[in-house]
């Protein structure tokens, strides 16, 4: 096709995204999640037409350990963020993915109502690839939802570790979600976890849980007590709601609220997001280099060899990473023995 052509259209999608067309913000999506080099260049064009529409939207990280009820909570948060008069996108950071070869997270039979709402927006996430690799796409699907006039962005992702730290480099707020337990098991969760968390919110609170509940908003306070504030300016927040009911999940949105209020008339939310920028910079020279690397036609033939032998414990891994990136940079070493 004729570079007029794609440009043509690639100028037509921005517009169709930005009129809020959700078949469209799909569409480009599924450009951005591209991994050929030709939808690469063109998902650039696109987001830096997009750019200017960009940002304006309170984006929230939400995880928790499976079954503790996140897509209940995100269809009964979404829903009530959507009576409020604002659009919700929802999108998933699933490190899991990559092993299984299909995602879980943003499942749309999983938030029935909301799947189906005008004013929603639901992406599963992306089947394939590293973690490094879909939260760099992830954070481009933020801004493209935001151009489109989602104002409440959802970043989900499983308590599994690594995939949390690197939703809370992309959200504006991390909501960490729990469930009505004892004290082992808070003792149980990553203090990694804890420390992210700007709002710690108790799941289940309803029926026979209330009381479990209950002991689990002061035990989770107290504890978060004895953390540094992921900000400054902000201690971390216990809620406890029911997404079966609905109960307190009108809080939880009004304590987002003050947050993001907070953060903007005191500058926190402009500093977080260009520490996010600079974060984002190197993530982004980081996994280019890493698949510059990988495609490197001296590289590829190293790298299986490299790998067996850092399995078998032939050799050290650092001794291995040394020769992969003598033999990228052009250096002339052996290959170790
Ligand atoms: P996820 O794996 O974290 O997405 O969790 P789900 O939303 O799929 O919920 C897991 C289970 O917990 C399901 O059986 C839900 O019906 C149940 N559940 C979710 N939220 C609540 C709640 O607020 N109260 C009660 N009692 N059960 C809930």
């Amino acid at each position: 096709m004729a570079d007029d052509t794609i440009d043509g259209e690639l100028a037509s999608l921005a517009k169709a995204v930005r009129a809020g067309e959700r078949r469209a913000l799909a569409r480009a999506i599924t450009l951005i999640e591209s991994t050929r080099p030709d939808h690469r260049e063109q998902a650039e064009v696109l987001l830096e037409r997009l750019l200017p529409e960009t940002g304006g939207s309170i984006r929230i990280g939400i995880s928790g350990t499976p079954g503790v009820g996140k897509s209940s909570f995100i269809e009964a948060f979404g829903l009530y963020a959507i009576d409020q008069g604002h659009k919700v996108a929802v999108l998933a950071v699933d490190p899991t993915s990559e092993r299984s070869g299909g995602s879980l997270l943003g499942d749309k039979t999983r938030m029935e109502k909301l799947s189906v709402h005008a004013n929603a927006f639901i992406r599963p996430s992306p089947t394939s690839g590293t973690l490094g690799g879909v939260a760099r796409r992830t954070r481009e699907a933020i801004l493209a939802t935001e151009a489109a006039g989602f104002d409440v962005v959802l970043i989900e992702t499983v308590g599994v570790g690594q995939s949390e730290t690197a939703v809370s480099h992309m959200a504006d707020l991390f909501l960490l979600l729990i469930q009505p337990a004892g004290g082992d098991e808070l003792q149980g969760l990553k203090r990694g976890i804890m420390e992210l968390a700007d709002l710690v919110v108790v799941n289940k609170a309803d029926g026979e849980l209330i009381p479990a509940a209950t002991r689990a908003v002061s035990d989770y306070r107290a504890a978060l007590q004895l953390l540094r504030p992921p900000e400054e300016g902000w201690a971390p927040q216990v809620l406890r709601c029911s997404a079966l009911t609905g109960d307190g999940i009108a809080a939880v949105w009004e304590t987002v609220l003050r947050f993001r209020d907070e953060a903007r008339a005191s500058g926190r939310l402009e500093a977080r997001r260009r520490r996010q920028a600079v974060r984002w910079m190197w993530d982004e020279v980081t996994e280019t280099l890493k698949s510059l690397l990988r495609a490197d036609p001296e590289i590829r033939p190293l790298l299986g060899d490299l790998e067996a032998r850092v399995l078998a414990g032939e050799i050290t891994a650092p001794r291995a990473a040394a020769a992969l990136l003598a033999a990228f940079m052009g250096g002339h070493e052996e290959n170790p023995d």
